[in-house]
């Protein structure tokens, strides 16, 4: 075998991933060896070997398409092909772009260290020779390294032991056998209903149910075939961008929107298909527990009509876990396999294995346990997903780190493709990358081609072959990575993904951190993200060379995941301006965009009244009722909308989730608006109606003396100068405010109306025609107007002031804090980390927004039990 000592890249892996980026850097000419432990191209494909192996996506989208002479040249036989397939699919790449001549076979990388002296690394193979390198690449797999079993014994049986994922290549022959098969995880699914087929007597263990829908496998999709045949181009082009690396319009169906009906004839229609389609059956499975479990029942109720054994079927029922949270199965007969009369299922949450031995397995207590004898032992137990492989090499980077123990608490990467300490060293498809989320095809031919030009761009930039010793090296940054964690953990803790004991979340190992390992924001919009980097100069990448150095420091994505959603899709709807429009117009255009808003929870009653303003002239307010026995304390709440638009109910359902949050009732009072009532009119309504509540409070259910205020934007400056006015008038008594994203401040011009003036929805450009027709320059230094710029503000009220990092009001609400902080009030500051101004409010459309909403409740719920226990102390 011929090493090269000195080579531009070395790859460990030839699975899809190996295999393809071996074709692109020896396109670039790059001189690349690939180490691989099997004896053959394929990866999983070539360990993988059970019967009944097969993919769970459809074949034609399981598909590598860097090359379009490969959509002819090779055609798929079935909808979900078997193994055996894919295995020749993998070995027609290898031999079509001649890459077996690449790939030492029967080679493991054991350790790799590097050398910052050399700026290469020493990679160390278990055939004792050592490879130097610029770049190294771990192409090794999300699922290659088998999780040993933890069960006691289980190197102790004496008959034939099997691993689904190490099978013999020759094949087993089962017939007659007694067989055990431990585990029920998707190989377990897949292979026990051709077990059966064999076994004289086939026992399943089974510590988890898992959710599985039917393959209806047969000839592959025509549809699918056909839109390829059209423009495959285009139909790749489609799956790149997708969420899950699959074409298709992501449903508009809700489960809670549905009748019961319409949901079970949507389930239906979805089942009949079959296979993972489940997963996009409606639109809120996997971010709402209510609309999955009424998915799970009906899936249960299939098992449940499926297998004739009422116990069997319950134990076959997932419950412990949402659907989608643990990868689905995709089965063949699966359910139906346990009606045999000489197929059995042993629930190990109730009779326990206690151990292995050398004849079979036993199970239970000591006092009422059950012993089996079986031939042969298969063990279904799955992998150590995404980071075995990885730290199964003893990798050092720079100053003797290792991946081991820096990973000690869980895997942190830079777009689950480099990490901190590693120069030039690179994961396929590695943590914080969607990976085993996607189409991995997919998925695997975009990491590449990131690499690709990671790698191109460090020979570009170091001027190799221009007479320098050349080539740069290339690290992550501290910051990038950092928030890159982040991101991730925003994108997975807006799912319910992380309910799961899931191998998503390494709960499938005794020992590893739990943390959610894949990148769960989609294929498209991560691929956009790894483009990004690039384009912005590499951003959070150092790139060091012997004559340049550049550190673009720097964070890629700030913004929680599902309010840069909102934001992308409302730009896509091109939207007018509003400053573009009069006061009229944007009021009809606010009220048709509040009419498509979720309603928001329930209360106990809405009741609309009136009272009067200063001058008698009637207002109007929505009262929101708790559903639980009153009397309750009360809120006076001041709507958004920049003093020009938004009524008493325009914060319709936001007001019904601080009601139900804070159990406190909400008066959401209406005040004059501008222009046509410009400043201090509205300020003079909002003190006439905290009067007016404060006066009336037992006859609206309130308790006299527990009284607070609120306001979101313009209407918490109207809520936060009310608590001014009211101090020096005197009364009424407020328990406190709670002003979320208040305007402190006329003068427009903190930093943050320059960082975020454009691009958030509250423009700075809004915020000017709002104050135009608000209040005259000349006025706009009032304390009545910007209560920040007040000489005193001593006195007042119990505070709790929420800032949103991407509002250009962020950096007044703080000093407003600030401000009361020091003037000796009692502050709570609430900064809200990627939030914008509006998304807040957004209840039922932004999930991230729930935490705080919470964080308001509590709030205003300490502010009376303040106002409670004072009055208490007092009496
Ligand atoms: C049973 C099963 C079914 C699957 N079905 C689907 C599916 O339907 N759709 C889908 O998208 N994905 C599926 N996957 C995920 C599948 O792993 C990927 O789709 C894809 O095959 C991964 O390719 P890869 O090249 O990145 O890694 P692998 O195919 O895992 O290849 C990694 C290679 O690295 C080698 N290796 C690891 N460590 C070392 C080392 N230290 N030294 C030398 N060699 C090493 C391994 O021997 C292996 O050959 C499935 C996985 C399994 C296990």
């Amino acid at each position: 075998m011929a090493v090269d000592a000195d080579l531009d890249v070395v790859i460990v892996g030839a699975g899809f991933s190996g295999l393809y980026l071996l074709k692109r850097m020896r396109d670039l000419g790059m001189s690349t060896r690939v180490l691989e432990a099997a004896d053959d191209v394929g990866g999983t494909w070539y360990w993988n070997r059970y019967p009944g192996a097969r993919c769970d996506i459809p074949t034609t989208d399981y598909t590598l398409s860097f090359d379009p002479a490969l959509e002819t040249e090779w055609t798929w036989s079935e909808k979900y092909a078997t193994q055996p397939e894919i295995l020749r699919y993998a070995q027609f790449i290898a031999t079509k772009y001649d890459l077996y001549s690449g790939i030492d076979f029967v080679t493991r990388a054991e350790q790799a260290t590097w050398d910052e002296a050399a700026k290469r690394w020493h990679v160390r193979t278990d055939r004792g020779e050592t490879i130097t390198c610029r770049n190294y690449v771990m192409a090794t797999g999300c699922l290659s390294l088998p999780k040993v079993p933890d069960i006691e014994g289980h190197d102790r049986f004496s008959g034939e032991v099997y691993f689904t994922s190490r099978w013999p290549h020759e094949g087993v022959d089962l017939t007659g056998k007694r067989v055990a098969v431990i585990g029920t995880g998707s190989s377990a699914i897949q292979s026990i209903p051709l077990m059966a087929a064999q076994a004289d007597k086939l026992t399943v263990f089974q510590r988890t149910p898992n959710f599985s829908i039917p393959a209806y496998n047969g000839a592959a999709d025509q549809e699918r075939l056909a839109q390829i045949a059209a423009d495959a181009a285009v139909y790749r082009a489609e799956a790149k961008l997708s969420r899950g690396g699959v074409p298709g319009e992501a449903t508009l169906l809700a489960a809670r929107a549905l009748t019961d009906d319409e949901r079970r004839a949507r389930f239906e229609e979805v089942w009949a298909i079959g296979g993972l389609e489940m997963l996009g059956v409606f639109n809120d499975i996997l971010v709402s527990e209510e609309a999955n479990e009424l998915l799970c029942e009906l899936i249960r109720e299939k098992i449940r009509s499926i297998v004739h054994d009422p116990v069997t079927a319950e134990a076959l029922c997932p419950k412990d876990h949402p659907f989608g949270t643990k990868r689905p199965c995709v089965d063949t007969n699966y359910y139906a396999t346990f009606n045999l009369p000489h197929v059995r299922l042993v629930d190990l949450r109730t009779d326990p294995i206690t151990t292995i031995t050398e004849t079979g397995i036993e199970t239970g207590t000591e006092a009422d346990g059950e012993t089996f004898e079986f031939d042969a032992i298969v063990f279904a137990t799955g992998f150590d997903a995404m980071t075995g492989a990885l730290v199964g090499v003893d990798i050092t980077g720079r100053d003797g780190h290792t991946l081991k123990e820096q990973w000690a608490h869980g895997p942190a990467t830079y777009l689950g493709l480099t990490t901190v300490g590693f120069p030039n060293f690179f994961t396929i498809t590695g943590p914080g990358s969607p990976s085993v989320l996607s189409n991995m095809a997919v998925s695997i031919e975009q990491h590449v081609d990131w690499v690709t030009d990671a790698i191109a761009h460090l020979r570009d930039v170091g001027g190799a072959g221009a007479g320098t010793d050349g080539w740069a090296t290339i690290e992550p940054t501290e910051t990038a990575q950092t928030a890159w964690g982040v991101h991730v953990n925003d994108c997975a803790n807006i799912t319910l993904y992380p309910i799961a004991n899931s191998w998503y979340m390494g709960a499938n190992v005794p020992g590893k951190p739990r943390m959610f390992l894949p990148y769960v924001g989609g294929v498209g919009p991560y691929r956009v993200i790894c483009d990004e980097v690039v384009d912005k100069g590499w951003l959070g990448f150092r790139i060091e060379a012997t004559h340049s150095s550049q550190c673009n420091d720097g964070v890629i994505r700030e913004i929680m995941p599902d309010v840069g959603m909102v934001l992308e899709m409302m730009a896509t709807l091109e939207l007018p301006l509003v400053e573009s429009m009069s006061p009229e117009e944007a009021r009809e255009f606010m009220s048709a965009s509040s009419a498509m808003r979720p309603p928001g929870p329930a209360v106990g009653e809405i009741v609309d009244g009136t009272f009067p303003a200063g001058d008698g002239t009637p207002l109007t307010y929505r009262l929101y009722r708790p559903a639980t026995d009153g009397p309750h304390p009360v809120v006076v709440y001041f709507h958004g909308g920049g003093w020009v638009l938004g009524d008493h109910e325009s914060d319709d359902p936001f007001c019904r989730d601080l009601c139900v949050r804070s159990n406190a009732i909400i008066v959401s009072a209406d005040y004059r608006h501008a222009p046509e009532a410009r400043f201090p009119v509205a300020v003079h309504d909002g003190m006439a109606a905290l009067t007016w509540v404060a006066e009336h409070a037992t006859d609206l259910g309130g308790i006299p003396g527990q009284v607070a205020v609120a306001g979101w934007s313009a209407g918490a400056n109207i809520a936060a100068v009310t608590a001014h006015l009211a101090r020096d008038a005197g009364g009424p008594a407020i328990s406190g405010q709670l002003l979320l994203t208040p305007v402190t401040d006329l003068s427009t011009d903190s930093a943050s109306y320059i960082e975020n003036g454009e691009g958030y929805v509250l423009t700075a450009s809004l915020m000017h025609w709002f104050t135009d027709h608000y209040i005259d320059p000349a006025d706009r230094t009032s304390p009545l107007a910007s209560p920040l710029l007040a000489a005193d503000l001593a006195n007042l009220p119990p505070a709790t002031i929420i800032t949103c990092q991407f509002d250009p009001l962020r950096d007044e609400g703080t000093a407003y804090a600030h401000a009361l902080a020091e003037a000796g009030n009692e502050v709570h500051h609430i900064s809200a980390r990627g939030h914008t101004h509006t998304s807040l409010t957004m209840v039922d459309i932004i999930i991230s927004g729930v935490s705080y909403r919470e964080q308001m409740g509590a709030a205003l719920r300490s502010f009376f039990d303040r106002a409670s226990t004072s009055a208490a102390v007092g009496a």
